[in-house]
């Protein structure tokens, strides 16, 4: 590392920076990590550990009521948000001491502050100036806001996270990820919850029929979707909040709310880091242009996870900065595949999705056979809920390869991730068929599906 004072600096200790951190250390790199916030990043205090905790929290709601079919006479239910909260944040202090200790533990060094690049091999952090051989940015992203009059009345999943109290009333504005599943939290919690969105349908780029049966289980649940509306202004009047609405085909509409929330996508979070004063360049989004070994276009930087807008999800970001230290440092060369990323979307049922949705799938393959079936689970047959589990599989007809596999209901996502195994591995239809079932389970369906739906008709 000839005079510089690390081989590695990372950018950013969220989930792609401490990982790959981690494993370069291990791989005996002298190697730092600076942290302007708190260490621990997106995932663990503003992302899927505070939002899985509150989908915990959310679930008793359905539980207590489906408990009374069971014969169970549950008293007075008293629900404390500001209890839940408190134990969400101490549970977040547990995992960032945590994390510091696993920098400790590697010999990773800590530096605190928000860094800057001077040059590309050297860094300003809080007026102090450290050199590397390599920088690694890992600097995650941030909300992105809509440009319209009263945007600063509204709150992202940041403050969501950390209300002090429970609105009566609120828009959540977006019908991706965050949307979806907040809009199942606070329902839970007895919030009023209108979602509004600007297309036809939440959840564009899954599965039609996941879109379509969450769709109805939200309104099912109580949450109001507003589709093709977009927002214009927000007023805020007398503490509560006037939407101004726009419908697609024409007209205007105003909705009176006490939270405004919105989910509209994210942003990578690359400005003011000096990155094109040096020479890197930046997609239009200001998302960090790499090649499949995660390099930008400066040779010693790279950069990983959110930052470079590939698949913003955590295991992906750690993936990407694991390779990159086993390649760098670990004589272990090696890319991430993109392809074929299980998912889930944590919405009450949830939506775990693995491989191609329908629509793409007939693109790529042609001929596709698709396995559907939708039930009502054996748990509900007792608890009375009226609500339907939604399997499916997307078949390539002319291999019998299982390309894509989806399903909402209880459990999904851990269904899925078992599934996303098979697919790796190339499973057929016919692999699945010589499955024996687990009974009686709603994953068994996955391996029972005989018949394919009949082609759709051809639209004219
Ligand atoms: P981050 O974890 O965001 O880390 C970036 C770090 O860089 C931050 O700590 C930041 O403070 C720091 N930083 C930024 N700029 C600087 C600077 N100039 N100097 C010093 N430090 C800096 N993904 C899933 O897989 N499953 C989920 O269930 C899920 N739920 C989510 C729920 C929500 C509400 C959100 C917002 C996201 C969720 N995600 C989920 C996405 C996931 O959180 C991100 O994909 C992941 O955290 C990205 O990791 P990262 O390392 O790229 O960035
Ligand atoms: P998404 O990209 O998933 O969804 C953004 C939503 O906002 C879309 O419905 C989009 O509509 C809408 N939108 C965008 N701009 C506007 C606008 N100007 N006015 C109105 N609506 C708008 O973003 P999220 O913020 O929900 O989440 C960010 C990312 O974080 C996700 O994509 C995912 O990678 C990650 N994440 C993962 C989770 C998980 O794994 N469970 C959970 C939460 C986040 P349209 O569809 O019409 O473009």
């Amino acid at each position: 590392m000839a005079g510089y004072d690390f081989d590695l600096l990372t950018i950013g200790a969220g989930s792609g920076g401490v990982a790959g951190t981690r494993r370069a250390a291990g791989h005996g790199a002298k190697a730092a990590i600076c942290e302007e916030g708190r260490v621990g990043g997106t995932c663990v205090l503003r992302g899927c550990v505070p939002k899985k905790l509150l989908v915990y929290g959310a679930h008793f709601r359905d539980a207590f009521e489906d408990a009374a079919g069971f014969g169970w006479q549950v008293g007075a239910q008293d629900f404390d948000w500001a209890e839940l909260i408190a134990r969400k944040d101490r549970e977040l202090d547990r995992l960032n001491k945590i994390y510091l200790q696993m920098l400790d533990d590697a010999g990773v060094s800590l530096l605190e502050g928000r860094a800057r690049l001077v040059d590309p091999h050297r860094v300003e952090i809080g007026g102090k100036f450290v050199t590397a051989e390599t920088i690694l940015v890992a600097t995650g992203s941030w909300p992105r806001l809509p440009g319209i009059p009263g945007i600063e009345h509204v709150i992202t999943s940041n403050e969501a996270l950390d209300l002090k109290e429970l609105p009566a009333r609120m828009a959540i504005v977006g019908g991706g990820y965050i949307a979806v599943e907040f809009a199942g939290i606070f329902r839970r919690f007895g919030v009023e919850v209108v979602e509004i969105i600007r297309s036809d349908q939440i959840l564009r780029g899954f599965d039609k029929d996941m879109r379509v049966s969450l769709t109805e289980e939200m309104k099912k649940a109580g949450i109001a979707i507003r589709a093709e509306m977009q927002l214009r202004r927000i007023v805020q009047k007398d503490g509560h909040y006037l939407l101004h609405m726009a419908r697609k085909n024409g007209g205007e509409e105003t909705l009176e709310v006490d939270s405004v929330m919105c989910a509209t996508g994210r942003t990578p979070n690359t400005k003011g880091l000096g990155l094109e004063d040096i020479g890197v360049a930046l997609e239009p989004n200001g998302a960090i242009r790499v090649d499949d070994e995660s390099r930008s276009t400066v040779s010693n930087l790279y950069a990983v996870g959110d930052c470079t807008d590939r698949l913003n999800l955590t295991p992906v970001a750690i993936a990407e900065a694991r390779a990159f230290a086993d390649t760098l440092y670990g004589k272990r060369p090696r890319k991430v595949d993109h392809a074929g990323v299980a998912t889930a979307v944590f919405s009450q049922p949830p939506i775990g999705t693995v491989g191609y949705d329908e629509d793409g799938a007939r693109a790529e393959f042609g001929a596709v056979d698709v396995y559907f079936s939708k039930f009502r689970p054996m748990k509900h047959t007792l608890s009375g809920r009226e609500t339907k589990t939604t399997m499916k599989l997307v078949v390539d007809r002319a291999s019998d390869r299982v390309v894509g596999c989806h399903m909402l209901g209880d459990d999904a996502p851990e269904i899925i991730q078992a599934l996303a195994v098979a697919l790796k591995a190339g499973a057929r239809k016919a692999d699945f068929d010589a499955t024996m079932g687990i009974h009686p389970t709603a994953a068994e369906e996955f391996v029972t599906m005989s018949a394919p739906r009949p082609e759709p008709k051809e639209e004219n």
